[in-house]
């Protein structure tokens, strides 16, 4: 068998990733080897590949955390899973296990956690190196193609509609109706709120009503805060913030009902402003939201398992991926590009 295998490196931040052969992992005690099978495209990839973030990823690199695959290989110790089965690996790659964050389930937090795509290799090979304790365990009936947005869209989303405390009945804005936000919408009908959709992009918004949004608000003409406050009687009980610009985190915090909470989800460069007076005198929470435990996921693939939530995906190959990074920049994909590793020759 060949030890060397197909890859999309990130040689340099800020520059087109570049398609070579990397040498083939091979699992160590504790370790599992994953044949790729689809991995999706997250903003976040772009993100990492552009060094957007505080802390940097050290370059080369293979970004994708949205991958699933077949377990190729398994090394000593390993019983959590067995070869064969279908699992993801998702951006929470490990974490200690024994902090106070892991012990109560809030392993998304640990400081030794690391992370997939970003301190780790990911997706964009054809075969992934992972921690079994720590892969997303994918139910069957659903695809690999179809099952790879949920393992980081998915999660994210779900999680961070729950972080709202919006119950059902109440009203969920959701900014932002790309790979994750057209996850959001399901979640959260499914969850039994009204959805509130917000997007710079009217064929996105056409998408959120298909999805189920009971309102749409365009952010770039007219008054989107008064608008989505009408449209939902007095502000959103939950506000979720997907998209990846800073004007709409302002946004987001002013559109948020009083005593309500604004989460915060997408990760653009930079800061924002708060303000204070109408944040203290409302009553209003902002929290922020980072993927979702290992709860979190099992929960969130039941959904998509039960088919209450999907995700649209338009399917590339490996080799297409630095076109895929250009239009995910420019707003130019509708939901979710999969890399479809069936298509390699
Ligand atoms: P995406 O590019 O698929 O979707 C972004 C959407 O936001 C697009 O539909 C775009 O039209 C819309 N948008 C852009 N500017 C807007 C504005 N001002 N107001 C409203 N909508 C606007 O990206 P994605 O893959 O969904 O990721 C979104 C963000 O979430 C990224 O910053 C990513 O890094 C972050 N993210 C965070 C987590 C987490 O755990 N917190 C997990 C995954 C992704
Ligand atoms: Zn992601
Ligand atoms: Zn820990």
């Amino acid at each position: 068998m060949k030890n060397s295998m197909q890859a999309a490196v990130v040689e340099r931040l800020g520059e087109p990733l570049t398609l070579r052969e990397i040498e083939k992992p091979s699992p160590g005690p504790g370790e599992i080897l994953v044949a790729t099978e689809a991995c999706g495209v997250c903003h976040t990839d772009l993100h990492a590949a552009k060094g957007d973030w505080p802390v940097k990823p050290r370059v080369p690199f293979v970004p994708g955390h949205e991958g699933i695959g077949r377990v190729a290989a398994v090394g000593a110790n390993v019983t959590a899973v067995k070869e064969g089965d279908r699992v993801g690996v998702p951006w929470l790659y490990s974490a200690c296990g024994h902090c106070e964050h892991c012990l109560s389930a809030w392993e998304t937090v640990c400081a030794e956690a690391q992370f997939g795509g970003y301190t780790r290799n990911g997706g964009f090979a054809e075969y992934i190196l992972a921690d079994p304790n720590y892969v997303a365990h994918i139910p069957a009936g659903l695809t690999p193609t179809e099952a790879a947005p949920l393992i980081c869209a998915g999660v994210t989303t779900y999680k961070g509609i729950k972080v709202t405390d919006a119950r059902p009945g109440e009203w969920i804005a959701i900014s932002g109706v790309g790979g994750l936000g057209h996850l959001g919408i399901q979640y959260a009908k499914a969850m039994g709120l009204h959805v509130c959709a917000v997007d710079v992009d009217d064929r996105k918004l056409a998408h959120a009503t298909r999805l189920g949004a009971d309102a749409v608000v365009n952010a770039t003409h007219g008054n989107v805060v008064a608008e989505v406050k009408q449209a939902t009687a007095g502000g959103a009980h939950g506000v979720l913030i997907t998209a990846p610009s800073l004007g709409a985190f302002t946004q987001g915090v002013a559109m948020t009902r009083k005593r309500g909470t604004c989460v915060l989800v997408g990760i653009p460069p930079g800061e924002f402003p708060i303000p204070l007076f109408d944040v203290v005198a409302n009553c209003i929470t902002v929290r922020g939201s980072f993927v979702g435990t290992r709860e979190d996921m099992a929960e969130a693939l039941a959904f998509a398992a039960d088919g209450r939530v999907k995700a649209d995906v338009e399917l590339q190959p490996l080799s297409a991926i630095n076109h895929v990074f250009e239009r995910l920049g420019r707003g130019d994909v509708p939901s979710r590009v999969v890399i479809d590793f069936a298509r390699q020759p």
